[in-house]
C-alpha cells in the first residue's frame, strides 16, 4: 500500500457546536479500514482559516494522506479549499468542466450564476477532481512534495449524501489507481446475532492487515459484514472474497450463540432481508402472504420495497381487530378466548388464514404489542399484563408450522420510536423466518 498514514479533518463550526453529528469521519474512517489504508487521528476546526491551517500542518508532519471534509461550498465561511490550497503551495485556477457544470445545475434550478458559485470550481491547475454528481461544489485531490515526502490531500464536500457516494464511485477507484491495486467488496447480511458476538467469533479474520478485510456494521436487529479485498483484477479479489466467506459461514458461533455462522447469513452482496427473500422466492416461484396486526403490514411494505414484489406476494392482510381477524383470516374465535389473541395459536391461524385465502405457498402471522402494555385475560380469568415487544410470530407452508415468541423490549426509547423498533425487529424477524422456510422448499 502506498500510504502508510492518514487522518481525517472535519471542517466545520457546527460539527464543534455539536450541532451536526460528524457521520463524514465515521464513515471515511470505516472506508479506509475497509481498504487497509492506517487512518491514526480524526480532528474537527471551526471554520477558522487560522486554526485549520494549524492543523493542516500538524497532519502534514505525521500523515501522508489527509481527509478533508466540509467547506467547500460557494459561501463565505467555506475556506476549506483556499486554507489547504496555500499549505500545498497551490493557487486557485478556474476548472472550466466545474464551472460548466455548475452552471447547467443552476439553470436546471432556475438559479442566478454568481461570483459565488464561481468560487466552487476554483482549483488547483493540477488538482484530480472527483465530479460531484450530487451537489454543485467537486472533490478533489492534489498531491504535493515537500521535506517530509509526497502528500496528498483529499477534499470532499460536507453534506453526506453527496460525500458518500463521491467516495464510493470515484475516490475508492483513485485511491485505487495510485497503487495499481484494485479494491473489491462483498456484504454478507445476517440476522439474530448482534455485533459483538460477530466481531469476537471472527476476531482472527478482524486483525489487521488481512487480505481481505473483514469489517461488521450494525443495523437494528441485523448485521452486515464487508469483506474488502486487494488485488491485481476484479477476478483475484472476488476469489478472496468467496474463499473468506465460505470459511465464515463454517465457523462455530458457540459459546455466543448456538449453531455456525452459516444458521444466521441470509444473504450475500443483497442490500436487504427483504429483497434477500423476494430474490429466493422469485427464484424457487414461490409465493408469500401476511396478516398482521402490530406490525401494521411492515412486512408488506418491506416486501414492496423491492422491485419484482408483484410475483411473490399477491396479497396481504392488515388484521388489527380481534374481529378482522376472525373474518379476513379466519382466525377461530375459541382460539381467541382460549390462548387470548397474543399467543402462538393465533399467530399460526393468522398465517395459515392468509395463505389459504390468497393461495400462497407461504404464510405469515404476527400478532403482539408494538407500543404500550396491555392487559390480557388467561384462561383461567386472571388478567396479566403482557409487556410491549411481545411479539408472537408464526409461518407456515401448509405442512410445516413454525412459530416463535419474541420479546422485544423497547427500553427507554419514547412512544413512537418505541413502536417503530418493535415493528422492525417483528418485520425482521418475520422475513428471516419466511426466508428459512422458503429455502427448504
Ligand atoms: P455546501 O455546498 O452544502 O455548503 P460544504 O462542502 O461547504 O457543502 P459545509 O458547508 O461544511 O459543506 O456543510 C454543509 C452541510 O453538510 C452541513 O450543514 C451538514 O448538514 C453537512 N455536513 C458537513 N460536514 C459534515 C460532517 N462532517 N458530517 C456530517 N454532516 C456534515
Ligand atoms: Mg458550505
Amino acid at each position: 500500500m502506498k500510504y502508510t498514514a492518514s487522518e481525517i479533518i472535519s471542517v466545520g463550526t457546527e460539527l464543534l457546536l455539536g450541532d451536526i453529528i460528524n457521520t463524514d469521519a465515521a464513515f471515511l474512517a470505516r472506508e479506509l479500514a475497509a481498504l487497509g489504508i492506517p487512518c491514526y487521528h480524526q480532528s474537527v476546526v471551526g471554520d477558522n482559516p487560522a486554526r485549520l491551517r494549524a492543523s493542516l500542518e500538524l497532519a502534514l508532519s505525521r500523515s501522508d494522506l489527509i481527509f478533508l471534509t466540509g467547506g467547500l461550498g460557494p459561501t463565505a465561511d467555506d475556506l476549506t479549499k483556499e486554507t489547504a490550497a496555500a499549505v500545498m503551495g497551490k493557487t486557485l485556477v478556474l476548472h472550466e468542466p466545474s464551472y460548466a457544470r455548475i452552471r447547467a445545475i443552476l439553470a436546471k434550478r432556475n438559479l442566478p450564476e454568481t461570483e459565488n458559485q464561481k468560487k466552487q470550481a476554483m482549483l488547483p491547475a493540477d488538482a484530480f477532481v472527483f465530479d460531484n454528481d450530487y451537489g454543485t461544489a467537486p472533490g478533489f485531490a492534489m498531491t504535493a512534495v515537500c521535506q517530509a515526502g509526497e502528500k496528498t490531500m483529499i477534499l470532499l464536500p460536507g453534506p453526506p449524501r453527496e460525500l458518500e457516494p463521491l467516495f464510493s464511485e470515484r475516490v475508492r477507484p483513485y485511491l485505487a489507481a495510485q497503487t495499481e491495486e484494485m479494491f473489491y467488496s462483498m456484504n454478507i447480511g445476517m440476522y439474530g446475532i448482534g455485533e459483538a458476538a460477530v466481531g469476537h467469533i471472527l476476531r482472527d479474520y478482524m486483525e489487521h492487515g488481512q487480505n481481505p478485510t473483514v469489517a461488521p456494521y450494525c443495523g437494528e436487529g441485523e448485521v452486515r459484514l464487508r469483506l474488502t479485498a486487494r488485488g491485481k483484477t476484479e477476478e483475484e479479489c472476488r476469489a478472496l472474497c468467496h474463499a473468506v466467506a465460505a470459511r465464515i459461514r463454517d465457523v462455530s458461533c458457540e459459546p455466543y450463540k448456538p449453531g455456525t455462522m452459516n444458521d444466521y447469513i441470509w444473504g450475500m452482496d443483497c442490500d436487504s432481508l427483504q429483497e434477500a427473500l423476494v430474490m429466493l422466492l422469485r427464484r424457487k416461484h414461490l409465493t408469500v402472504s401476511a396478516a398482521e396486526s402490530c406490525t401494521g403490514g411492515y412486512v408488506a411494505k418491506r416486501i414492496t420495497d423491492i422491485s419484482g414484489a408483484s410475483e411473490v406476494l399477491s396479497g396481504a392482510y392488515v388484521t388489527y381487530s380481534e374481529k378482522t381477524k376472525m373474518a379476513m383470516v379466519g382466525v377461530k374465535a375459541e382460539t381467541l378466548q382460549k390462548y387470548s389473541v397474543y399467543s402462538a395459536e393465533v399467530a399460526v391461524e393468522m398465517a395459515r388464514g392468509c395463505r389459504l385465502a390468497v393461495g400462497a405457498d407461504i404464510g405469515i402471522g404476527i400478532t403482539g404489542v408494538a407500543g404500550t402494555s396491555d392487559a390480557q385475560v388467561t384462561q383461567d380469568g386472571e388478567e396479566i399484563t403482557v409487556a410491549a415487544g411481545t411479539v408472537y410470530i408464526a409461518c407456515t407452508d401448509g405442512v410445516h408450522v413454525t412459530a416463535e415468541r419474541l420479546e422485544l423490549p423497547p427500553g427507554r426509547r419514547v412512544q413512537t420510536e418505541a413502536r417503530e423498533f418493535v415493528r422492525r425487529r417483528a418485520s425482521s424477524h418475520a422475513l428471516f423466518m419466511a426466508l428459512r422456510m422458503a429455502e427448504n422448499l
